[in-house]
């Protein structure tokens, strides 16, 4: 997988904010935000992943997404998804 940096991470943000991404690539951003403390107070994970949650809505069902998210952040932080 890409891992993204700090400067990628909030580059990506601004595209992010506008919901520019794929679920794809707001997962990978999640990911980093999850494990950098500098970005995550940057960027309160929980607001953006609630409106991530909004802004995708009619793509797939919140909970679902918000799983698919959490789950990815958990795998990868027990150094399982590769
Ligand atoms: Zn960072």
């Amino acid at each position: 997988m890409t891992e993204f940096d700090c400067q990628e991470t909030k580059r990506h943000v601004h595209e992010f904010l506008h919901n520019e991404l794929s679920v794809q690539e707001l997962a990978d951003i999640t990911v980093h935000l999850a494990n950098c403390d500098s970005c995550e107070s940057d960027y309160d994970l929980e607001n953006t992943i609630n409106g991530t949650i909004e802004k995708h809505c009619t793509e797939m069902p919140p909970q679902e997404l918000a799983d698919n998210i959490m789950a990815r952040i958990r795998a990868i932080q027990a150094g399982e998804a590769h």
